[in-house]
């Protein structure tokens, strides 16, 4: 947790002297408070409270990187338990399972199974971030052989997952250039694996029946040089994992409790239903990797939804670019409309273009992400920017007339418009969905 300016202040040297630019030493430990002021400024500070200023400055949790190049995973470094405190910062990394029991042809189609999970929404690409190896066959050969598999038919991150660290050591020599997350150490295990880790620069996940066995053997694995570090709970029930779960971040982020101070993983088990249920419940509190054995869309979809909705920034709304779209293979006498930039409007009145079967323009005005009613209220949405919008598109070079149809909602700014651009302003519908019915009954 952050350091307030007075405690800040009990760890300065309290001379006054000016050095750092601000009349006294309470001025600087506040200024440092709010980061406005670097430490490094006060040329007096004791090594002492350099340490301490530094552990309280650390982040409550790490953060966690796994895979390679585009493929790089990031997990942890959250700073909040609810989104609208601030926001959360690295999505739950959605993760599938292969087991090493499945060889040739079965294996490869199973991969690309995995691959394939990538869906859009709202404009946005979803997908699988990575792919988890299980040896659920005993054999370190079978378990190395499926990880060679993985890493040749996938570009997806990887998680190995097996309690024997021989079997680990034969699978992570053949991926290790992939940057592997190693999973799990357990506490009879814990030397072999972290010296695994270590060796191959590798994260690696500790595993224990309860909290306080965890946060112990977390602090073990980190004494022994393993820094990069995802925790786990042994098996539990889906109110338990949830329950611990909730309790492991409140404790990393209220407490500042350092052993508990990682990303989590949790594996799902269950029926397809039951694993999106499960899933779905740690996505939002607050697991950082999860992983299902589904691999169906039915199933991946609704969690990457859950993901993509809980991980937007609750400031800054998901936007389209603004610019001009066609719908269909609209020519110079195809209508054009005008919509905002916040990507539920878009979408909403796009699909009901594409319904009119009416080939059309749509011009897409940047209201920083706000609905028609909130930028017009906000004045983010007037004549002005609608003007400047029709201007920076060159719109004029694809239609020969000079209509432009307007939400219906924002009628009001339709004669200022008319004067602003000397467009001819047809107040359109007020909802989307009689889009289909004006195009082919006003405009036609
Ligand atoms: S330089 Fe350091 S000791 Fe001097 S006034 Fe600033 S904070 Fe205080």
């Amino acid at each position: 947790m952050a350091l307030s300016g007075l405690e800040i202040f009990k760890l300065l040297p309290k001379t006054n002297c000016k050095e750092c630019g601000k009349p006294t030493c309470l001025a600087f430990a506040m200024q440092l408070a709010q980061k406005k002021a670097k430490l490094e400024d006060c040329p007096h500070v004791s090594e002492d409270a350099k340490e301490k200023l530094a552990a309280a400055a650390a982040p409550p949790m790490q953060l966690v990187k796994f895979g390679n190049g585009d493929n790089e995973v990031q997990v942890g470094r959250e700073t909040v338990l609810f989104r609208h405190e601030e926001k959360f910062y690295n999505p739950t990394v959605l993760t599938v399972t292969v087991s090493d029991k499945l060889s040739g042809e079965e294996l490869n189609k199973r991969i690309e199974k995995i691959n394939s999970l990538e869906f859009e929404r709202v404009g946005q690409q979803i997908k699988v971030n990575a792919i988890a190896v299980v040896n659920e066959s005993g054999s370190s050969e079978k378990f190395a052989a499926a990880a060679q598999s993985v890493k040749q038919g996938s570009e997806l991150a990887m998680i190995l997952c097996s309690d024997s660290p021989e079997a680990i050591e034969a699978a992570v020599s053949k991926t290790s250039d992939r940057v592997p997350l190693i999973a799990s150490a357990k506490e009879d295990t814990a030397e072999q694996m972290a010296k695994i880790s270590k060796d191959n620069k590798c994260p690696l996940v500790v595993k224990a029946p309860s909290i306080e066995a965890l946060s112990q053997l977390s602090e073990k694995v980190k004494s022994g040089g393993v820094e990069n570090l995802v925790l786990t709970l042994e098996d539990k029930s889906p109110r338990e994992s949830l329950y611990n779960s909730t309790r492991m971040r409140v404790l990393s982020l209220r407490k500042v409790f350092r052993p508990l101070g990682y990303p989590t993983i949790s594996f799902i088990q269950g029926d397809e239903s039951e694993q999106v249920a499960a899933a779905a419940s740690l996505i939002c509190k607050y697991s950082n990797i999860v992983v299902v054995d589904a691999a169906e869309p039915e199933v991946i979809l609704p969690l990457l939804t859950v993901v993509m909705n809980i991980f937007t920034d609750p400031q800054k709304p998901v936007q389209v670019e603004p610019k001009l779209y066609s719908v269909g293979e609209p020519d110079e006498n195809s209508p054009l409309m005008f919509t905002t930039n916040f990507s539920l409007t878009y979408y909403t009145v796009e699909s009901d273009v594409e319904s009119s079967r009416v080939a059309s323009y749509i011009l897409v005005v940047d209201t920083e992400g706000t609905s028609v009613l909130t930028a017009y209220s906000g004045d983010k949405l007037n004549e002005k920017v609608v003007a400047d919008a029709i201007k920076k598109s060159n719109v004029e070079e694809h239609i020969k007339h000079r209509k432009l149809i307007i939400p219906g909602y924002v009628a009001v700014m339709s004669g200022k418009l008319e004067e602003t651009t000397g467009w001819e302003v047809m107040v359109g519908p007020r909802e989307s969905a009689t889009i289909p019915k004006y195009l082919k009954e006003v405009w036609q």
